[in-house]
């Protein structure tokens, strides 16, 4: 087990720490096996915190009982299902249009400090936009008050200010910012997937039992950004398959109402083919932002 990267993630949750007369650290319990790990160095700290899980109503049912069996992590029910989501959204959720991940498994947090088990080792794409540290919301005074401090910082391309520095310029302009926008504390940023499984085989936790059935990934079942993957999924719960099937053709029937057909699209098995890229020949995104 890597025992200095366990160390300095200790000693980063110690050193944002949420003073005495705020509210604790706000733990993003996914449900996964990055979420154990910052639940652990969370009671290995010994700081305050509230683990949240936010039910997305397409998690798999093993990623359900698991999170239900943690005894300290608050399960967050959204207003709305992601079958009405789509039905009110008029279109199905892509990889460009992810309106489910803002209004369903995202949202908690503002105004807080916010732990996360985001790795840069996740994707391409995480390794430009996650440090120890991200503030998000309000870029120009960030950006101005992160100068004034003299603070290391690079801007994201959607406008966060990333931290990769736990000097006291990084700790000001976090104690800064806190009230003013989300501030992410990524303690195992810089981890990878071997040291994230020997810190948890070395406390004893065999995480969500997903992993043992081959899942390399825990997340919402016919996500569009797994894209193939889904198959896989949909042949593991084809019930999930046919819900989203119903969805898209309630949500066809809410677009005739609202005169708004779409196209090519008769039934939810056209929606779903074209969701799973399987006929390009019918209607585009474009399409249907464009109304
Ligand atoms: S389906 Fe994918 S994009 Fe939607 S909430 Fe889940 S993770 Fe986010």
């Amino acid at each position: 087990m890597n025992i200095e990267k366990e160390q300095q993630a200790i000693k980063w949750l110690q050193l944002f720490e949420p003073k005495a007369e705020e509210e604790p650290y706000y733990l993003a319990y996914s449900g996964g096996k990055d979420s154990d790990a910052i639940l652990i160095l969370a009671e290995l700290a010994g700081v305050r915190y509230e683990a949240v899980h936010n039910h997305t109503t397409v998690d798999a049912p093993e990623t359900v009982y698991y999170v239900r069996s943690k005894p300290n992590v608050r399960i967050n029910y959204p207003a709305l299902s992601m079958w009405r989501l789509i039905v009110k959204k008029l279109m199905p959720p892509t990889r460009i249009s992810r309106y489910c991940c803002e209004e369903i498994k995202e949202h908690g947090g503002e105004g807080r400090r916010v732990v996360t088990g985001v790795r840069r080792a996740e994707s391409v794409r995480r390794r430009e936009s996650v440090g120890l540290a991200k503030i998000l919301g309000k870029p120009k005074t960030t950006q101005q008050k992160a100068e004034e401090l003299g603070a290391e910082y690079r801007v994201t391309k959607q406008g966060g200010l990333i931290l990769n520095n736990d000097n006291t310029e990084t700790r000001e302009l976090v104690e800064h910012c806190v009230m003013r926008s989300k501030v992410m504390i990524n303690p195992i940023y810089d981890w990878t997937d071997e040291d994230v499984w020997e810190f948890l085989g070395h406390y004893g936790c065999k995480s969500n039992p997903l992993y043992e059935c081959g899942f390399k990934r825990i997340g919402c079942i016919g996500c569009p950004m797994v894209s193939k993957h889904r198959y896989l999924e949909f042949a593991r719960y084809p019930k999930y398959k046919e819900n989203y099937i119903r969805a898209f053709d309630r949500m066809l029937q809410h677009r005739r109402e609202l005169g708004k057909p779409a196209k090519d699209w008769e039934t939810g098995i056209d929606v779903f083919r074209w969701w799973m890229e399987e006929d390009f020949r019918q209607v585009t995104f474009d399409d249907l932002r464009g109304e």
